[in-house]
């Protein structure tokens, strides 16, 4: 153990420190600010937050569980690169995990929560309408929290932590294989998702949800990976 990882390691926030840095680096990956692929090396990520490499080192970790990094033996830690394969299976995964969210959420949402939900949606509208890489990086945001918000009145922490993963896998992959290169989070979808709440009509609300899921994914071009040749590919 050198000084800087005894220091951290007596450190009661240390934890905080690994969390922020955690934090940091997961809002890049899913702003879009590191492309997939991008190398992170541990000691560029120890010297930018001013930790240890061991510390650098158990945030990547913390963040390859998550599906957002790869670990590659002998080559280091890049932003991952999820494969089309991957790409469907995070929109199944989303299929099968909101209606039941939408269901759980339906019986405990209050009108307050649904007021709060109305004000994140005009807010998410604002920033689509307004230009620029900041305000895009806002909207991809904001609609990635709609989705989690709404997993958050559903109660069960387990199941947020899980939705909060896939919010954040879905942007990768968006960042990787979106044609429009905007979150493809239509506002609208989301407005008639809580128009249906609103209404107390779960079944509906759980159809939109599929459909907006569905769009989002048919907005991606998962074909050229897929072994199309150039010329195909170009052609279609
Ligand atoms: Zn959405």
């Amino acid at each position: 153990m050198n000084v800087v990882e005894k220091l951290e390691a007596a450190d009661p926030s240390q934890e905080d420190r690994t969390q922020s840095i955690r934090d940091a680096l997961r809002d890049a990956i899913i702003d879009r600010r590191l492309a997939p692929g991008a190398k992170l090396a541990e000691h560029e990520v120890g010297t930018l937050f001013d930790v240890s490499r061991t510390l650098a080192r158990s945030v990547l970790q913390m963040l390859a569980y998550e599906g957002l990094v790869r670990i590659e033996r002998n080559r280091g830690a890049f932003v991952a690169s999820p494969t089309p394969e991957e790409a469907r299976q995070v929109f199944d995964s989303r299929r099968l995990i909101e209606p039941g969210i939408l269901r759980t959420a339906a019986e405990r949402l209050t009108a307050v929560d649904i007021k709060a939900l109305r004000v994140h949606l005009q807010q998410e509208s604002r920033f689509m309408n307004e230009r620029g890489p900041t305000a895009r990086r806002a909207e991809i945001k904001a609609s990635g929290d709609f989705h989690l918000m709404l997993a958050s009145h559903a109660g069960n922490a387990v199941l947020l932590k899980f939705m909060d993963e896939l919010v954040a896998r879905s942007s990768l992959v968006i960042a990787l294989y979106g044609r429009s290169g905007v979150s493809s989070c239509g506002h609208n979808e989301h407005a008639a998702i809580l128009d249906a709440l609103e209404a107390a009509d779960v079944e509906q609300a759980c159809l939109l949800m599929l459909k907006h899921i569905t769009h989002i994914e048919a907005d991606l071009d998962l074909r050229i990976s897929e072994g199309l040749s150039l010329k195909d590919a170009l052609v279609t």
